[in-house]
């Protein structure tokens, strides 16, 4: 039967050699989660020489990894040299984040600007297919994931999403359940979380419900989307609506939790979701 894996964005808090993402890898065995998303949002941190222990360990405790992308990337850039450039940090997040073992790679694709979305969806497809022919050719297999966004300046709608990964071999959605919230002020109820499930089953087909990417915390959030990521217990967040959704559709892949708390929310979520048994 296909599962969820839980696993906490970033190395968790209780790591007693904070920083070290092999130490991190270890505390998420020794909680009992199954995966984490390393965090290359301020930078790619790791090298050839760093990477391969996390991919030796990684593997050896069994773990599903995933990587961040830096957050400073635009893939909309008004200058095409910062364009390509963006596309360049893309790429070499993208390739360390094979070396250390991670099946896919979360990124924020752009900001709109002034252009429409339109113009900004041609902008941005033609960068990351730029990315996706070098990795193929150097024979880098890693997911390239772009992440639905919180604020509605930022590029990236669930139809956005879902359209690029249809379009391109090697594109997968990052769902990010707290940005769709923040962003819509809406979908945070059983029928909205199946009816999003259901829309990437249409449209991408079972293999993506079985090979999920999906960023859970609770938000606060405004007119113009995401403020600021909150602990699951002070936000308005459905989290077991959502939990139920995804066991009733089977869904697999991996699910990392965002909350401040890193760990304790991400357990709670894991938690909940053994404690469920399908609806349908
Ligand atoms: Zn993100």
């Amino acid at each position: 039967m296909t599962m969820l894996t839980f696993g906490t964005a970033g190395i968790p808090a209780s790591t007693k050699a904070s920083g070290d993402t092999v130490a991190g890898l270890k505390r998420i065995a020794e909680l009992g989660l199954g995966g984490m998303e390393i965090e290359f949002v301020r930078g790619v941190y790791l090298k050839d020489h760093t990477a391969a222990p996390v991919a030796y360990v990684g593997k050896k405790l069994g773990l599903k990894l995933s990587c961040h992308a830096p957050y400073y990337l635009n893939l909309n850039h008004a200058d095409e040299v910062r364009r390509r450039q963006a596309g360049g940090v893309l790429h070499h997040a993208a390739s360390m984040a094979a070396k250390a073992g991670a099946k896919s790679v979360v990124f924020h694709a752009g900001y709109y600007l002034k252009d429409s979305p339109e113009i900004v969806y041609d902008a941005i497809k033609a960068q990351i297919e730029v990315v996706l022919d070098k990795l193929q050719g150097e024979g880098t297999l890693v997911k390239l994931r772009p992440e639905l966004a919180g604020k509605i300046s930022q590029f990236g709608t669930l139809a956005e999403i879902l359209r690029l990964s249809k379009e391109l071999p090697g594109v997968a959605p990052a769902i990010d359940f707290a940005h769709l919230h923040a962003s819509t002020g809406r979908y945070n109820s059983y029928a909205e979380f199946s009816e999003v499930l259901n829309r990437v089953g249409d449209t991408l087909g079972r293999e993506a419900l079985d090979d999920l990417h999906l960023h859970v915390s609770g938000i606060e959030y405004a007119k113009t989307g995401e403020r600021r990521h909150l602990n699951l217990a002070d936000s308005d967040f459905h989290y077991d609506e959502l939990l139920q959704a995804l066991t009733d559709v089977k869904a697999g892949g991996l699910l990392i939790c965002e909350s401040p708390n890193i760990e304790v929310d991400t357990l709670l979520l894991q938690r909940t979701y053994l404690d469920l048994s399908p609806r349908m």
